[in-house]
């Protein structure tokens, strides 16, 4: 099997996604890209994850060719490969309903930095593509350049999407943004939550990834 590790690893950080509350049934989807072919292994559209094994990830090529696999892929293969195109700082791109983020899709509200921790791992406020069916022209594009130097976006009336430069970064993302949203929700209850400014927001994103701890350079 072709990309067995990396098929292996794609299977594990989906059957974490329920495990954090971030998806039920068949939502979501991960998607990973390895860097030495540059080839692309995706979760198989419409399907829970936890009798799938590592074969029944999907290898595409960046234009979405099939090269291995029985199913077919996640249906929004075009946008995961938009974002994997124009930054080739990223290599895996996560998909949840989680329901915190999911509602600031709905509000149409871009999700502002309130905490450190999510200071840390965003660097800037999230923004929302506006809904659209996943045949509108413009499905794979408009998210990908509304990203920007991101790392998240919440596609609108939908859900959100985490990037990291491995797995493992856009799965700590899309727990930490469903617990920002989260947070957020319940600040508002007791009062009016204040944002970090920009310039907070990325001085604290600076310093975790370039100074602090094991260097997580991202
Ligand atoms: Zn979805």
């Amino acid at each position: 099997m072709i990309l067995e590790e990396l098929r292996t690893q794609v299977l594990a950080t989906a059957n974490l996604l329920p495990t954090y509350g971030l998806v039920w049934m068949a939502g979501g989807t991960v998607c990973a890209r390895d860097p030495g072919s540059g080839n692309v292994v995706v979760t198989p559209s419409g399907m829970p994850y936890q009798n799938l094994k590592p074969e029944d990830m999907l290898v595409t090529d960046m234009d979405m060719n099939l090269i291995d696999g029985k199913y077919r892929p996640s249906v929004a293969l075009n946008l995961w490969t938009g974002f994997l195109r124009v930054r080739p700082d990223i290599h895996a791109v996560i998909h949840t309903h989680s329901p915190y983020a999911t509602a600031f899709s709905v509000i149409n509200k871009p999700l502002p930095i309130i905490t450190e921790t999510q200071a840390d791992w965003f660097g800037m406020p999230i923004p929302v593509s506006p809904y659209m069916h996943v045949e509108d022209p413009a499905f794979a594009s408009l998210p990908v350049s509304m990203l920007g130097e991101g790392f998240a976006i919440l596609l609108g009336n939908h859900g959100p999407i985490t990037l990291g430069k491995n797995l493992a970064h856009a799965l700590e993302r899309a727990v930490t943004l469903e617990e920002a949203a989260r947070t957020y929700a319940v600040a508002q209850t007791i009062g009016t939550p204040v944002a970090l400014s920009d310039s907070q927001a990325k001085a604290s994103f600076d310093y975790y990834h370039h100074r602090y701890g094991q260097r997580k350079e991202d």
